[in-house]
Formats: structure tokens, sequence, C-alpha cells
């Protein structure tokens, strides 16, 4: 089972569906998404697999088929999945995951919940994927781990195969070590992360940020600095940086540490978006709204996302504002995580109690000024939604990325359309065209909204020009090319080809 590349990432690539009695294994059915690209490393390696967890009333159970082979548009490739009971997941994914590291990589230290944590669990789930991982792994291989749940794999993962090389991404933000350390195992979780040899992270700011925390507790030189590309700093906003370190040493072993936002599939966004479908639902929605201006805002139930901050603007607009009233509709999406989390539904509940509360207060019989939809909305109807609107109004607290907006310009093939953007989301290093916002100010979200409503034609052209250029140069391939330098895949590979 010796792969050259194995991807450790805590959900299985593909959905179990049960078929008369049979589990199949289906391909997600969108290839919008971060598992297809993982998923399309395969094709770049000789060998791949990859490890994830899958719940299990018995872990121990002879039945439990602990490893299978996929074989699907990506090639054949194995899939360890760990045996975790739901004790094991509701402690390391739930609980440790969700509520104590979460909020500090957000920036929320009043929500940092500390008392539930089971170290212990969270240090034995991280080692049974590193066990599993190299297990797996060839001689030299590249292991390829994701995201802050699996912090401590990368230094159990050296003790066991010194030869590998290891590379870690961060789908999150990485605080400032003010923040992080507020984390009591945030030695032991650095001292994994230094063990890598490459650590990636969406943007610049959070690779200082990460070498803040780094250099806080050990001694760690920054032995190589980068500008930062104009594309990513020509004009200062919130999450700017000038230059960062790109590559460290940290007891005569060299990290290095970079910079690459994960973008969407433009050209796949683009081409749902013009599929006769497509316009026909978003002409549906238009007719439907008559006259009136539909703001759309999507994203997850939680509070980094800002839903009740945007609400409380959308009351301020609509009370300072008359002329609006009867004119503008804004759909607020918000989808509840799966878990029945304490944290996330008391969020849900404030979200309707306020979204009634306004619709009471400014509603008529014909018009609601708010649709708050708590569902997910499948993603090629979403493609609509991002069509039939004048404005996203996407303005979370704190975000790695955020994809919506990078998608909401990828569907505007009509070129029109008015992006307000946090600048805290990390998408607002790029997205330097769209009206960016602090969410942490009244005065600021609120003139934003109504900067986009007066916007002219020809500005708001202009501007979406720009954000789909910028979305489609630093779109999913791109993020992939990059990471791939840092793996050293296709150069591995090449060489082998030569050598033949
Ligand atoms: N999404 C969706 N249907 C919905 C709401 C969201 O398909 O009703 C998708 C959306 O298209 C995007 C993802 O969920 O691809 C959310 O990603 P983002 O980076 O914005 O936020 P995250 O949830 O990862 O913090």
């Amino acid at each position: 089972m010796s792969s050259n590349l194995v991807i450790v990432y805590h959900r299985q690539p593909y959905t179990e569906v049960e078929v008369d009695g049979k589990i199949e294994y289906h391909e997600n059915k969108s290839p919008n998404g971060i598992v297809p690209t993982l998923k399309s490393f395969f094709g770049r390696f000789d060998k791949g697999s990859w490890v994830a967890w899958k719940e299990a009333e018995d872990p121990n159970n002879p039945d439990f088929e602990r490893r299978i082979e996929i074989e699907d548009d990506f090639g054949t490739y194995g899939v360890t999945r760990l045996p975790l009971t739901r004790e094991q997941v509701k402690s390391f994914y739930e609980v440790s995951s969700k509520e104590a590291f979460w909020p500090i990589l957000h920036g929320f230290k009043e929500r940092y919940n500390y008392d539930p944590v089971d170290w212990p669990t969270f240090r034995e789930v991280n080692w049974a994927f590193a066990e599993a991982a190299a297990a797996e792994a060839a001689d030299g291989a590249v292991v390829w781990v994701h995201d802050y749940n699996l912090w401590l794999v990368p230094g159990y993962l050296r003790q066991l195969r010194p030869d590998v090389k290891i590379s870690f991404f961060h789908h999150t933000p990485f605080p400032s070590a003010d923040m992080f350390n507020v984390l009591p195992w945030r030695k032991e979780i650095l001292e994994s992360l230094l063990a890598c040899d490459v650590v990636g992270f969406h943007i610049p700011r959070y690779v200082a940020n990460f070498v803040s925390a780094a250099r806080s507790m050990f001694e760690v030189d920054v032995t190589r600095r980068q500008k930062v590309e104009d594309d990513f700093a020509s004009e200062f906003s919130a999450l700017t940086e000038v230059s960062v370190p790109s590559e460290l040493e940290f007891r005569g072993h060299k990290i290095g540490v970079q910079a690459s936002p994960v973008g969407v599939d433009a050209d796949y966004i683009e081409e749902v978006s013009q599929r006769p479908e497509t316009d026909r639902m978003a002409a549906e929605i238009r007719a439907e709204l008559g006259e009136r201006r539909l703001l759309l805002s999507v994203g997850r139930t939680d509070y980094t996302k800002g839903g009740i901050d945007q609400l409380e603007s959308f009351e301020r607009i609509l009370e300072a504002n008359p002329d609006m009233l009867g004119k503008v509709k804004l759909m607020h999406v918000s989808v509840p995580a799966n878990q029945n989390m304490t944290v996330y539904e008391n969020i849900q509940a404030d979200l309707e109690q306020m979204a009634g509360r306004i619709n009471g207060r400014f509603g008529t019989l014909d018009w609601q000024p708010i649709a708050l939809i708590s569902r997910a909305i499948p993603f090629t109807d979403l493609v609509a939604y991002y069509r039939a609107a004048n404005v996203a109004w996407i303005t979370p607290l704190a975000d790695g990325m955020n994809l919506v907006a990078k998608e909401f310009a990828a569907a505007r093939v009509d070129g029109d359309g008015v992006l307000v953007l946090s600048e805290f989301a990390g998408a607002a290093v790029e997205m330097r065209s769209a009206l960016l916002t602090n969410p942490f100010s009244a005065r600021s979200m609120d003139s934003a909204i109504e900067q986009a409503l007066a916007m002219e034609e020809v500005e708001r052209k202009d501007r979406m020009k720009a954000l789909r250029e910028t979305v489609h140069k630093y779109d999913i391939r791109f993020w992939a090319d990059h990471q791939m330098q840092a793996l050293g895949g296709d150069a591995a590979k090449a060489a082998r080809a030569n050598a033949a």
C-alpha cells in the first residue's frame, strides 16, 4: 500500500449511499469545492491514498471495512477510514475543535470554551490519523495534512516516518500570538506544525501570525522573507501584509511557509451560470421580485459570519430610508451545521427572532423585507440567485477565505452586480474592487449598502470586471498548482519519467 501521495483530511472523499441494501460510493455531486480539487492530485502522483474517519458503533467490529479501493473519475486510490466512536467524534471534532480552537482561530476569545475539552482524546485521534498515514506512505512520499482538527498529526508522523515530506494546509484564519496563546496546548500544537516541511495558509497575514505565534515560544529563525505580490498588497486593507517570511529554521530543520488563496472553479461556475435552466430560474426570480432589488447574503450559521450584525444593519437602513420600504428584499441564507451544537442553535434562534421582528415591524401584506432561508440551497440553484441578485452582501466578522464572494463574481457572466464584502474575509485581500466594509462599524456597514444600491451601472460593471478577472486568475487551479510546487509532486514525477 505504498502511496506517493497521502491526503489526510477528516472527511471521506465521496458520499456513501445505500442502494438495495448495499453501500455504494458516489462522487460528490458538485465539482465545486475542495474535495474534488484534492482528489485531482491523485492524477499528478503515481499512487495515492486518503485517510479520513468514519463513525463506527464498535471500532473493533471485524466487519468494519477499514480500507477500501475507490475507482472514480480521478483514478484508483485507497481510502483508509478510521473507525471512531460517536464519543470520540464528539470530543475531537464537535467539542475540542469547534468549541475551543474555532473561536480562537477567528479571534473570539469570549467564546472560547476550555472546560469540555478532552485533550487525551484529541491526541489519541490525531495519533490514529498519523499511524494510518504512516502505514500508507511509500519511502519519501508526500503526506498532505488538512486543517486544525489534525494539528498534532505532523509531529506524530515525523516520529513514525522521518523520511516523508509533510505539508499542512490551514483552511481557517491563523491568529497572532496574543490570540493563539489563549490555547493551553499552544506549545504542543506549534511544535507539531514546525515538524512539517511546508505549512500553507490562505493569505500572507495568516503566515505572519503563525510565525509570530511560533516565535513567541521557540527559537525559530526566519531564513527567508519575501515581498507580497502586488495583487495581494497593492493597497492597504485590514488583512494585507507588505512582506512575509517564506522560510523558517527550527532545530536545524527548514520549514517553508506560504500563502495560497483557495479559489473557486470559475470556469465551471460560469458554465453553470450560462445554462438555459439557470437563465430560466434567474428570470423567474427576477420576475417575482418585479421592481424590487435583491440583496443576497449566503453563509453557514456561525457567529463568525456576522449574521446578526447584518440584520441589525438592515433594520437601521430601513429605518433611515423610508423610501426603500417595499423596494428592497434581503434573502438571508444561513445554513445550520449538521451537528446539534448548542452554540449554533442559539444563533439560529436569534436570527429567526430578529428576522421575524424586522418583518413584523416593516412588512406589509405583499412585502416582507427579509426572506430567511435555513436550508442548504443546491449549488446550481444558488448560481441562479447569484445571477438574479443586485447586491451580494457578505460581511463575516472573520473568515479564512469566503468562497461565496468568489462564486458570486464568477457567476456574473452579465458583468453586473455589486459585491459588498467584509474586509475581514480572507477573500478581501484579492477582491479589492468589491465595496469593502467593516462589519464592526455600524456606519460603515450601512453606508456600504446605501452606496451599493445607488451605484451607477458604469461603476458596477468596472468593479465587476476587475473582480471577475481576479477570480479567474486565482481560481482553484492556481491554488492546486501553487500547492503542487510546494509538494514537489510534478517535479518528482518528471524526474522519474526522465530516469526511466
Ligand atoms: N453553499 C451552498 N448552498 C447554500 C449555502 C452555501 O452550496 O445554501 C456553499 C457555497 O456555494 C460555498 C460554501 O457552501 O461553496 C460555503 O463556503 P465559504 O467559503 O463561503 O464558507 P465556509 O462554510 O467554508 O466557512
